[in-house]
Order: C-alpha cells, then sequence, then structure tokens
C-alpha cells in the first residue's frame, strides 16, 4: 500500500467454498465483513485490513460465477 489512499481491489473468487475459506483465513487476524446474497447465490467477503473485496460476483451481466458454467 503506498500513500494515505485507501484502494479496495477486488478479486474474482472461483466459488462460494474460496470465498469461506478467505473469510476462516482473515477470521480473528483482520477487520472483515461478508455478505451473501440468497437472490444470486452469491458471496462477498470486504476485508478492511487487507483493502480486499472477494466475491463470486462477475461485473458483467451482474451474474454469479457458479452461475455462469450452468
Ligand atoms: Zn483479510
Amino acid at each position: 500500500m503506498s500513500g494515505e489512499e485507501s484502494l479496495f481491489t477486488y478479486e474474482l473468487m472461483e466459488s462460494t467454498d474460496a470465498v469461506r475459506d478467505q473469510i476462516k483465513r482473515c477470521e480473528g487476524q483482520h477487520v472483515q465483513q461478508a455478505v451473501f446474497s440468497t437472490y444470486m447465490d452469491t458471496l462477498t467477503q470486504v476485508c478492511f485490513t487487507e483493502q480486499k473485496i472477494r466475491s463470486t460476483i462477475l461485473w458483467d451481466g451482474n451474474r454469479s460465477w457458479d452461475a455462469s458454467k450452468e
């Protein structure tokens, strides 16, 4: 991280399980929030400590990674 800017990086995760694993890794170490969408069946983690957003949501078409494979 450089300077005083706070820029979150978006990381597309391949599955909700991958996001869950990451949430477990951050648990107790980092400040984080997790959001699950029953509508899109997607999971999103925001880690404030790492300034990363990890999610299964694709920007393109607003669909989840899993749904795109079906
Ligand atoms: Zn973290």
